[in-house]
């Protein structure tokens, strides 16, 4: 069976230039890049070169780039390690439509009793910068809010709030594991403190992230240990992964203009296309500022999962904004803060698509999910 995978901003395939670049530090070069010996030193120099590669992708320096074991370590690091090295009574930050590795370190350290503001977005998923800017007039603050959002791709204006929390003094943090690699990246011109990536949503395997933490900013290690990563983060380096991780995002600097105007061609023409064969549908999230590969569309009156369930028997991957939660299909986080009607947010599919998508993949989508739709109206309870 043919397969179409449009669930890209879950995970991404290896690239094979990437597991190339991977096996020789697999079969061969296996040292201990801590080990003092040459066999140990050959494989440093490999860790360093992609230290290079993932910072140049971020126009940083080497030197601020830690390695982590995935974009969720990357988060609780920069949050928790933020909090414990900031005076008592810093106010967290953040926003309503985090991902759970932002959502869940912040809403651990407000059980604990650390303030904790959570902004909201209004119904394009754009977020209230009026009540971000009251929230920053309450002191010394830690501000976590993602570059762009997993679920809906949509974009931050991450710029615009580095200036308004670092002009208040304030440590900012920002999760770009959806955004990094997909649009450039100067963090010499924003002056972000802290921003997480994650291998595997760029084309380098599970199992490998970074978090970068400009020079100077106070941070307490996450995994205490031995001294690997200059004592910012024990734990033997995972080097194959690393190594991989460096030639995805030298792969994603070199390819990101050409790429993103592709993927977001092929994007545009599946959402207008599906839009007009299909009635009672609307597209989620600010289309102006958008990630180029994803779009989150509602069908109204069907739900979410018995699509994807028909979109899976043709080999279509792609994923909803719902969650079987004790037994009952509730929508998302996200989708519940941008208000989204209950009719319509039970029908949200996210399609991300990526390098390796083509036309015939959204030929192959646009010839069977308006049928698919069409029947499970028929079904449908909402529908008289
Ligand atoms: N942040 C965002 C925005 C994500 O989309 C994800 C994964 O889906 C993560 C963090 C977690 O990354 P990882 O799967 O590498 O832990």
């Amino acid at each position: 069976m043919r397969t179409v995978y449009l669930d890209n901003n879950a995970t991404t395939q290896v690239a094979p230039e990437v597991i190339d670049a991977m096996l020789p530090f697999l079969r061969d070069l296996w040292g201990n890049p801590s080990s003092m010996h040459a066999f140990g030193g050959q494989v440093k120099q490999s860790v360093e070169r992609a230290r290079a590669q993932v910072a140049a992708l971020l126009q940083a320096d080497p030197s601020e780039i830690v390695f982590t074991s995935c974009g969720t370590e990357s988060d609780n690091m920069a949050i928790r390690g933020s909090i414990e090295a900031s005076a008592p009574g810093t106010c967290l930050v953040t926003s309503r439509v985090e991902h759970p590795a932002v959502m869940g370190p912040c809403h651990r350290l407000r059980d604990l009793g650390h303030p904790l503001v959570e902004i909201a977005v209004d119904s394009g998923g754009r977020l209230n910068m009026e009540e971000l800017e009251a929230a920053l007039q309450r002191g010394p603050s830690l501000v976590s809010l993602m570059w762009a959002n997993n679920e809906t791709g949509v974009v931050f204006p991450i710029d615009t709030i580095a200036g308004m929390v670092k002009g208040k003094g304030g440590i900012l943090h920002t999760d770009a594991v959806q955004y990094a690699g997909k649009f450039p990246i100067d963090l010499r011109q924003v002056p972000v403190d802290l921003l997480s990536i994650s291998g595997h949503k760029l084309h380098a395997p599970k199992g490998i992230g970074a978090l970068y933490i400009r020079r100077g900013t106070k941070l307490q290690p996450f995994m205490i240990g031995g001294h690997q990563e200059n004592s910012r983060r024990g734990g033997t380096e995972n080097v194959p992964s690393i190594v991989g991780f460096g030639k995805a995002c030298e792969m994603a600097m070199n390819a990101m203009s050409d790429e993103a105007t592709r993927v977001a061609a092929l994007r545009d023409r599946l959402e207008r296309e599906l839009l007009k064969t299909c009635p009672d549908t609307q597209v989620n999230g600010d289309p102006a500022h958008r990630l180029p590969n994803t779009t989150n569309i509602s069908f109204q009156y069907v739900e979410g999962e018995a699509i994807l369930y028909h979109l899976s028997d043709l080999g279509v991957a792609a994923s909803s904004g719902s969650a079987c939660t004790s037994g009952s299909l509730e929508p998302s986080h996200v989708i519940r803060a941008m208000g989204v009607p209950f009719t319509a947010a039970h029908g949200s599919i996210r399609f991300s698509l990526s390098r390796y998508n083509t036309d015939a993949d959204v030929d192959h989508v646009l010839t069977h999910l308006p049928g698919i739709i069409r029947k499970l109206r028929t079904l449908s309870p909402f529908v008289t």
